[in-house]
């Protein structure tokens, strides 16, 4: 149970509170030129966006990009080498994808950005989405099977325990 607080322990929080709010005030107003730019950049941005050629530069740009990070990491699934880019996806090797979207951002575009930023990490690789699909949900995907790099049985053991060795299965395709 919580201690209630002592008079003198409020008056200490508001002080705080307020002294923060005073801070964040002075800081504006010192940056207002900075403030004012950012809000004209803002506010062009909207405007550009409300244009079907603003949206259409930008879905531009954004594929300009996409293009570029699926080529860095070889173009095709790593799994299966399907090369057709409507297939494809970016997985992140360790499964960690959740908490690192959460980090940067929960996008693609995203983790696309990210990946450019960061000379193109060897966390992430290209993964088509039937064979993405089928690792995150079964722990392996068949054309591993097919490959002779798994037996039947791994698989089922994989599927029981696909937490731990998701990893591994990776690291194993690479080879
Ligand atoms: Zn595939
Ligand atoms: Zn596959």
């Amino acid at each position: 149970m919580a201690i209630p607080l002592t008079t003198a322990e409020k008056q200490i929080r508001k002080d705080n509170a307020k002294r923060v709010t005073e801070m964040r005030k002075a800081a504006k107003e010192t940056n207002t030129e900075y403030y004012k730019v950012r809000k004209a950049i803002e506010r062009e941005k909207n405007a550009r966006m409300r244009t079907v050629r603003g949206r259409t530069k930008a879905r531009r740009t954004r594929d300009r990009l996409r293009a570029e990070v699926f080529a860095h990491y070889g173009g095709k699934c790593t799994c299966c080498g399907e090369t057709r880019t409507e297939f494809l996806s970016i997985d992140h090797k360790d499964n960690d994808g959740a908490a690192h979207r959460k980090e940067i951002g929960e996008t693609a575009h995203h983790l696309y950005a990210w990946a450019k930023k960061n000379g193109y990490p060897d966390r992430l690789q290209i993964l088509c989405f039937n064979c993405n699909f089928t690792y995150g949900k079964l722990g392996y995907c068949p054309h591993m099977i097919e490959a002779g790099l798994i037996s039947r049985n791994d698989a089922e053991h994989l599927r029981q325990n696909r937490e731990v060795v998701r990893m591994v299965m990776h690291r194993r395709i690479e080879v």
